[in-house]
């Protein structure tokens, strides 16, 4: 593996992102109080006076949480029996080492820091005897979803329509729906619930018809090789890493079921977050929720695509995934080296879709690097296979676009690299 450039490994702590970050950070520790108050009598219906126990555990931590944060004290190890926590405290450790002191709330990395405070989030309801389930932002996400009703039924209608264009016989065009489905998918990026620190953050419109006006706030635009790639062979795996629940997973699920009817993928591996994450992020429960709530639509469409997708995922053309890697701190360049297993799974896929902004963060090792970079050396000989990255800006880290390209975007939006209204789909393929 290759070692960060010295000169680079500056991090962001006194970026306007970081800042940001560091503002956002105790709110959302704050919501989840907030809402652990709000599930008072609902829990000690449904769980009793266990249940109710419970709360006061999680609120207890959350509110030691918090003053820590406020008062940035050192970060402390995991004190509970998750697989994970030798991981985390190891790692604590080994950066406690590297540094030759211990890293402080809003003295370290942002990467790392921001990971460190969804798990002791985890922390609390790890430490529950009967809540041990419980998501602190479920409620949030269930509202996303909802709020973004119109959205998804628009798009759902426009795929269960092409469905049976396509089996019926009706010749379409492949690769410009190809281009509407991927970029349909990006743009369900834009919604998400950390970066506005939880507040409501539905999708309103369906950027199905958008997609048009969209395109020239897409900085670099790789379709042309993703689609060449899946040309190269027959229909393959194609694996998603998922970035957010609410609408943006419905716009996964319609890129999956497009790739499958189209013929361009042979099944589709969905990685989900094995417990609750950057507040929206897809859980196996988000994703068994979201059908669910498809089901209860009463609508032609959204019947007709729930019962399809529950029968790819019985007949395993679909497969759900969760692996504790992905809410571990580490950039992907280390994921050979400290999760082979999760490596070799994914040398196994045709195409790697990565979604969003924490997931580029982690692929680029969220390091400051000239924006000019090759997306593939900003990998860092990371690549289990050909893999796209769909992400809507959030965070001052960016590679691949061309030289001068980040001062013409400074001139026009001094914020385009966070407020999420410009976007990147790289791909790169290392063999
Ligand atoms: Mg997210």
């Amino acid at each position: 593996m290759m070692a960060i450039p010295a000169a680079l490994s500056a991090k962001y702590k006194d970026s306007f992102a970081y800042k940001t970050v560091k503002d956002r950070m105790p709110v959302i520790v704050a919501k989840v109080a907030d809402s652990v108050f709000r599930a008072q009598s609902t829990i000690k219906e449904s769980h009793g006076e266990k249940g109710s126990e419970d709360l006061k555990t999680i609120a207890g931590c959350v509110s030691k949480l918090r003053n820590e944060m406020m008062t940035n004290k050192v970060l402390i190890p995991i004190e509970d029996s998750r697989s994970d926590t030798k991981t985390w405290n190891a790692y604590l450790t080994e950066v406690t080492t590297q540094e030759g002191q211990a890293p402080a709330w809003f003295t370290s990395p942002w990467l790392y820091v921001e990971c460190y405070m969804y798990r002791r989030i985890q922390e609390a309801v790890e430490k529950c005897s009967c809540l041990t389930q419980y998501d602190v932002f479920r409620a949030e996400k269930e509202m996303a979803l909802s709020g973004s009703q119109e959205a998804v039924h628009t798009l759902v209608k426009f795929l269960f329509s092409l469905v049976k264009e396509i089996e019926g016989g009706k010749e379409s065009n492949t690769r410009e729906l190809f281009d509407q489905f991927m970029q349909v998918c990006l743009w369900g990026n834009k919604c998400d619930l950390s970066i506005s620190a939880g507040m409501e953050n539905a999708q309103v419109s369906c950027p199905l018809a958008q997609v048009d006006t969209l395109r020239e706030y897409v900085l670099i635009n790789d379709l042309d090789l993703v689609w060449n790639q899946l040309q190269k062979t027959g229909p393959v795996r194609v694996d998603i890493i998922l970035d957010n629940a609410g609408f943006e997973i419905i716009t996964d699920l319609c890129l999956a079921e497009f790739l499958l009817t189209a013929k361009l993928a042979s099944s589709i591996h969905f990685h989900c977050k094995a417990f609750s994450w950057f507040v929206s992020d897809v859980t196996k429960d988000d994703f068994d929720h979201t059908l669910s709530f498809l089901m209860s639509s009463n609508s032609m469409a959204m019947d007709f695509v729930c019962k399809r997708w529950k029968e790819h995922l019985q007949n395993s053309t679909w497969k759900i995934h969760t692996h504790d890697f992905w809410t571990l701190p580490f950039p992907y360049c280390e994921m050979e080296k400290r999760s082979n297993d999760l490596y070799m799974e994914l040398a196994q896929s045709g195409l790697l879709i990565f979604k969003g902004d924490l997931n580029y963060r982690k692929l680029v090792a969220d390091i400051n690097w000239p924006a000019s970079t090759p997306f593939v050396t900003s990998l860092q000989g990371f690549g289990p296979g050909p893999l796209v990255s769909l992400r809507a800006l959030k965070a001052d880290v960016v590679t691949g676009l061309r030289e001068g390209q980040a001062d013409e975007m400074q001139t026009r939006d001094s914020q385009w690299m966070i407020n999420g209204n410009w976007a990147v789909m790289s791909f790169a393929d290392k063999h």
